[in-house]
C-alpha cells in the first residue's frame, strides 16, 4: 500500500510541445525550457521567449531544487483512490523565482511543510510519463 501512486490529478496528455517536461524524469532529471539567447526560463512552454522574443528555446537541465512558496492542503477527495488529506505545493526552482511548479509532496507529513521548505525534485513514472514530484531536501532543516 506505501509503494501506491498517489496523483492528485490525471496524467498529462503528453504533446510536442510538453514532452519534454513530462519525459526528463527519465534521465534522472528535470528539464526546463530555456532561452538560449538571453537565458531566461520559460514555464509552462512558449514558442518564442517572452523577454527577448527569441525563438531559439530549448530545454535544459535544472538542478530540481526548489522552495515551497504556498501551498494547500487538500481534504477534498477528488479521486477515489488517493487518500486525503494532502499537500498541493507550489514549488520555486532555485534557478529563477516566477518558475512554479503545482506538485504533491508524497512521503512529508502535512506538518511538516511551510512556506520556504527547501525540497528537492523527485519522479514518479508512469509508463513513459514521469511526474515530478517533490520531497524535502536532504538536510532540509524543518524548523
Ligand atoms: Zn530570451
Amino acid at each position: 500500500m506505501s509503494d501506491e501512486v498517489v496523483l492528485s490529478r490525471p496524467l498529462p496528455v503528453i504533446t510536442e510541445m510538453n514532452a519534454y517536461f513530462w519525459r526528463s524524469g527519465q534521465k534522472g532529471r528535470l528539464e526546463i525550457l530555456r532561452c538560449e539567447a538571453c537565458g531566461l526560463y520559460i514555464h509552462p512552454y512558449a514558442a518564442l521567449c517572452p523577454r527577448c522574443r527569441s525563438e531559439a528555446v530549448s530545454p535544459e537541465p535544472v538542478s530540481g531544487r526548489g522552495t515551497v512558496a504556498s501551498f494547500t492542503i487538500n481534504h477534498q477527495p477528488w479521486f477515489p483512490h488517493v487518500p486525503v488529506p494532502y499537500v498541493i505545493a507550489l514549488v520555486q526552482l532555485e534557478e529563477q523565482d516566477d518558475i512554479r511548479l503545482v506538485a504533491n509532496l508524497p512521503g512529508c507529513p502535512i506538518e511538516d511543510v511551510r512556506v520556504g521548505l527547501p525540497v528537492e525534485v523527485c519522479f514518479e513514472q508512469h509508463g513513459d510519463i514521469f511526474v515530478p514530484l517533490f520531497r524535502p531536501a536532504a538536510g532540509a532543516d524543518r524548523g
